[in-house]
């Protein structure tokens, strides 16, 4: 393989109820840090049915072009037709580098990608960067069950891939004098060659929690001591208008869903403020909430991890010290 052919930075496009998905735009704003560091174009790519419009949405989020396949063909996501039309583009075109968002279908569609192209993947990723000259990209994630963060390379193969966690990175502010082109891409793929078809799309009934959207998130851990005791948690997020996070060791215990496990096998969050309570911060816990705003801790032992990693630590049985917060809150 003759990696000098494979050139510029990409971002896969997902397009989320008709606009572009959130962590698209943040990888735009990653992608265009490492395009300037390398001297190279950052394009988005963008598939789906009646998408055209979105592709000048990715301009002034850092896009200089964008490769779009627009065709009823892709009306729903199937991985056999978005990766026909990812393998097309990149085979004509050679990227150095494809960044997707590590949501259901970013994994899906980037490691279908991988496969047939032969080419690394490196999969929730939480830090990038590219070395300028080589075009080397360094992806690194939690590994050894997030004991250490693992930078890894694809030096043998173009071109060089990662998912994304959505949240850890951050997209530029929109700038909407900036334009680019957008490179009108075509695939001939017939219905019959796809062997699967979307008969119905049926929506979760449960309400989803948002926790990386909320503004505040208020987390309980194990220090709880049970699902009653838990209920306090419930009990102050209510009275500040806040997001209920937990730990993975509370959501195991039974007394919350796992929608709402913050953490490397839970949800990253970047709130502007963060609750931990009765959390003894685990670097499994910490690698999901870390770039918080502001990190307040209640934990009863003073030497817990958490208050290594908090801006303000309350040393105290949360049960005494949550009504206080309540109580001082309510008078406000
Ligand atoms: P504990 O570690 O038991 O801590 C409880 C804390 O509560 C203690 O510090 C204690 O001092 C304090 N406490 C007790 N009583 C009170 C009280 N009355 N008032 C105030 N404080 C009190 N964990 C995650 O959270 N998210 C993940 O995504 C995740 N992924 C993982 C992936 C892997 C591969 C592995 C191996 C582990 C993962 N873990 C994850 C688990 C992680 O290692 C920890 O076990 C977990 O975070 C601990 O949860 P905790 O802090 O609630 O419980």
């Amino acid at each position: 393989m003759n990696l000098e052919e494979y050139c510029g930075i990409w971002v896969y496009l997902e397009v989320h109820e008709g606009r572009i998905a959130p962590v698209s735009l943040e990888l735009l704003g990653a992608g265009r840090q490492m395009a300037d560091k390398r001297g190279v174009p950052l394009a988005g790519l963008l598939i789906g049915e009646g998408v055209r419009d979105l592709a000048q949405t990715a301009f002034p989020y850092g896009a200089d072009q964008v490769y779009l396949y627009d065709d009823p063909i892709f009306c729903d996501y199937r991985t056999e037709s978005y990766m026909r039309a990812v393998i097309e583009c990149v085979n004509k075109n050679k990227p150095e580098i494809i960044l997707y968002g590590a949501t259901s279908t970013g994994k899906d569609l980037a490691s279908a990608v991988a496969t047939d192209l032969e080419t690394g993947l490196t999969a929730d990723t939480t830090m990038l960067d590219v070395n300028a000259e080589t075009g080397l990209l360094e992806a690194s994630r939690p590994a050894f069950g997030g004991n250490i963060m693992a930078t890894i390379l694809c030096k043998k193969h173009r071109p060089q891939m990662a998912t994304v966690r959505p949240k850890v990175m951050k997209a530029l502010e929109p700038d909407t004098a900036r334009t680019g082109e957008i490179i009108e891409e075509t695939i001939t793929l017939l219905e019959e060659d796809i062997r699967t078809k979307v008969l119905k799309i049926v929506r979760e009934t449960k309400e989803k929690v948002r926790l990386d959207e909320a503004d505040v998130i208020v987390a309980g851990g194990k220090g709880l001591g049970s699902k009653e005791g838990f209920a306090l948690i419930h009990r102050f997020a209510e009275k500040i208008g806040a997001t209920v996070g937990a730990s993975r060791d509370a959501v195991e215990a039974g007394w919350i869903d796992h929608d709402h496990q913050v953490g490397q096998t839970g949800v990253t969050v970047t709130p502007k403020i963060y609750f931990a309570i009765g959390i003894s911060g685990a670097i499994q816990h910490l690698v999901g909430m870390r770039n918080s705003g502001l990190i307040i801790a209640i934990n009863k032992d003073p030497n817990a991890l958490i208050f290594q990693s908090c801006h303000y630590g309350i040393v105290g049985d949360a049960f005494e010290i949550v009504p206080l917060l309540m109580e001082a809150f309510q008078k406000k």
